[in-house]
């Protein structure tokens, strides 16, 4: 499968269009930003590792009966995915207080919640991706109710299915944030999962190892992503 042109440069990855008309081509970057790119840097090998990490995960999430756009890893920065329409939500599941999170509710980060919460963002880089209610979405025609529905149906299977594989893994699932789009009707996941977009914390030492390490100008933010990438297992390639 060939890169045919490039349809859309965003901070994380370039996407680019393919022969098929139904497949594009993601090319994951070593970019990273934070703050609605008010930050900006690279994380050497990061690229790398989102793109392996999301595919891993997506394999997994499919056998667990969530339809996802992963098509075939092409290489170690490449996936060819089915082209969908990105439902303009930013889909936030929390199971600890964290981040804006904390902030706003006035907590401290770590402290576990009796259930996980779900909320939206609408994605919109102008106005700072603002949190909004289901609503909020029916009343701007950001999606339907059924497609809401399965957005929610689908973020808690992903829930359930990654903090179990994670608490494999003695990672803690502390939050993550993923995106859904529609393929010919249907609701699938799309974009990533990945330490850009997830909080990842060690269960037993609690340490960080996750984008937060960038934001927060922590220190060995290459290392807390290879640290995630080598509990993964698939490093060594066949
Ligand atoms: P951003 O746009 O926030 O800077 P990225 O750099 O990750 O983010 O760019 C990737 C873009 O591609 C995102 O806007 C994402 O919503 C979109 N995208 C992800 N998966 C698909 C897909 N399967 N089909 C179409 N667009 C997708
Ligand atoms: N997140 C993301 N992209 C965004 C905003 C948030 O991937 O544009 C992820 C973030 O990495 C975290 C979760 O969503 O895992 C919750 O983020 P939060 O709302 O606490 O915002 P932040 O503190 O990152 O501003």
């Amino acid at each position: 499968m060939e890169k045919k042109e490039l349809l859309y440069e965003g901070k994380a990855k370039k996407v680019y269009t393919t022969e098929d008309p139904d497949i594009l081509i993601v090319s994951y970057k070593d970019d990273a930003t934070a703050f609605n790119g008010l930050k900006k840097g690279t994380i050497v090998g990061k690229g790398a590792i989102n793109n392996r990490m999301t595919n891993h995960i997506f394999g997994l999430l499919e056998k667990e009966g969530v339809p996802t756009h992963l098509v075939k890893e092409l290489d170690d920065r490449e996936t060819a995915v089915k082209k969908v329409e990105i439902v303009p939500l930013e889909v936030i599941i929390r199971n600890f207080s964290a981040g804006s999170f904390a902030k706003k509710m006035g907590m401290e980060e770590g402290i576990q919640f009796k259930c996980p919460t779900l909320e939206f963002s609408y994605k919109n880089d102008d106005l700072g991706d603002p949190f909004i209610n289901s609503y909020y979405a029916l009343a701007l025609g950001l999606a339907t109710q059924e497609e809401i529905d399965a957005i929610t149906k689908y973020a808690f299977k992903v829930n359930e299915v990654m903090q179990k594989y994670f608490a494999s893994l003695n990672i803690e699932l502390i939050d993550f944030k993923i995106e859904f789009g529609r393929y010919h009707g249907q609701i699938i996941l799309a974009d990533e999962v990945s330490p850009d977009t997830c909080r990842l914390w060690d269960k037993d030492t609690h340490e960080k190892l996750d984008k937060d390490r960038f934001r927060r100008d922590m220190g060995n933010v290459e290392d807390a992503y290879q640290e995630v990438f080598r509990r993964l297992g698939i490093a060594d390639r066949e």
